[in-house]
């Protein structure tokens, strides 16, 4: 059956091409990373930075930022908080 022939020869290097893309897929694993935070897989594409022993994308770390630059508020208004719930606690008790 030789009109099968060329076919199956494609057949086969296909498997070999996903082979070859397997073989590749696993070279590139020693740069890929999963970030610690939302699970994506860091590449080229996406930056990545070692934290401690974990490894966090660009967008976390971003994330990071913001609610790092936000932490002295965010303490604050927490200790604000935490004040005013005292009060509301002695002014119940007396
Ligand atoms: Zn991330």
């Amino acid at each position: 059956m030789p009109e099968d022939a060329p076919r199956n020869d494609s057949a086969i290097e296909s498997i070999i091409e996903g082979k070859k893309m397997e073989a590749y897929a696993e070279h590139r694993t020693k740069d890929m990373h999963c970030c610690a935070l939302c699970g994506n897989i860091g590449y080229r594409k996406r930056p990545m930075r070692p934290v401690g022993s974990k490894w966090i994308c660009i967008d976390c770390l971003r994330a990071l930022k913001e609610v790092l630059e936000g932490l002295d508020q965010w303490e604050a208004e927490i200790q604000l908080e935490k004040e005013m719930s005292k009060k509301i606690d002695e002014s119940l008790r007396t």
